[in-house]
């Protein structure tokens, strides 16, 4: 673990979110690499960073080579912000691929369903369910793997910001955090009575439609996913539309993610076993500069 703020070396910044800034770090006595998440918090977020606390202290116990992984929890001078030493990612996250090469191919996009499926059976049999899932929280190895980051903390992280005096606008807020959320979490229940569990089902068949299409696709091209947008599509639409030019197995995997009601959507368990993802599945290609489609 790392313990020391000042035992770190900053080296590039890798990204922002809404919670902070991601940045490249190397450890000075062993030259290990570090992505080093810097979570700000408003004036008068007290409870918030408490909250934020107890969910990075549930990040340390998780130990999957499906989890991006976190080294180390640590305060910074002041109490405005909280550092996460994580697991560094070379391969950036899948949104930074998408953004490169805007589609894949089905054969890369089932290795990424069997990882995701994968790390969700690790993290919800340990009773997290991660309510955010989307591109740019699926992070890539060196070699391909995909890990999921994030999980829970940036929900809290975001609740904080919505309740301190620097909150933006709630569309705003929405068009990060809730372009991937299921019908039932619309709701003003919440997660259904499942334990939300099947919430990051569905976000993963959105991820993987959107691997496929090659922008996000529950709206029309060039439209912003914004609340009122998403509530319309998302809980009174029909299912989501898949292209004619997906394979039969891909479209009944993507039909048992996107069921929309949640106590008939496909379960972790069984969507391992689908025909889609239980073929080949690697995801080498994730990081080979020559494929591009
Ligand atoms: P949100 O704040 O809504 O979660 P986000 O996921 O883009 O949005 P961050 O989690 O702060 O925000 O991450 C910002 C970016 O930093 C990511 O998109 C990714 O490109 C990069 N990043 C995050 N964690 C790592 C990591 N462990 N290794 C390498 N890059 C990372
Ligand atoms: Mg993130």
């Amino acid at each position: 673990t790392v313990d020391r703020l000042s035992d770190l070396e900053k080296l590039s910044v890798l990204g922002h979110g809404s919670s902070g800034t991601v940045y490249k770090v190397r450890h000075l006595r062993t030259s290990s690499l570090f992505a080093l998440k810097v979570l700000r918090f408003g004036p008068n977020a007290a409870d918030a960073r408490r909250q934020a606390a107890r969910e990075a202290d549930i990040l340390t116990r998780v130990d999957s080579p499906l989890v991006v992984l976190c080294h180390g929890v640590l305060e910074g001078s002041g109490d405005d912000h909280l550092c996460l030493v994580m697991e560094y990612m070379a391969g950036g996250s899948l949104h930074d691929v998408l953004r490169a090469r805007r589609r894949l191919p089905e054969g890369l996009i089932a290795g990424v369903a069997r990882r995701v499926l994968e790390g969700l059976r690790y993290l919800h049999g340990m009773g997290v369910v991660h309510r955010d899932i989307k591109p740019s929280n699926l992070l890539i190895g060196s070699h391909g793997e995909v890990k999921i980051a994030d999980f829970g903390a940036s929900r809290v992280v975001a609740a904080a910001a919505a309740v301190g005096p620097a909150a933006g606008g709630g569309d705003d807020a929405c068009a990060g955090t809730c372009a991937y959320m299921s019908p039932e979490r619309f709701d003003s229940e919440g997660f259904g009575d499942g334990g939300g569990f099947a919430g990051d089902v569905w976000a993963l068949g959105v991820v993987l439609l959107e691997c496929f299409v090659g922008r996000f696709p529950l709206v029309e091209a060039g439209e912003r996913p914004d609340w009122a947008t998403l509530i319309f599509v998302v809980c009174f639409g029909g299912p989501p539309a898949v292209p004619d030019a997906a394979s039969p197995e891909f479209r009944s995997f993507l039909g048992r993610c996107l069921e929309k009601d949640w106590r008939k959507r496909g379960t972790v368990g069984e969507l391992l076993s689908h025909p889609f993802v239980a073929k080949c599945c690697s995801t080498e290609g994730l990081v080979d500069d020559t494929f591009y489609i």
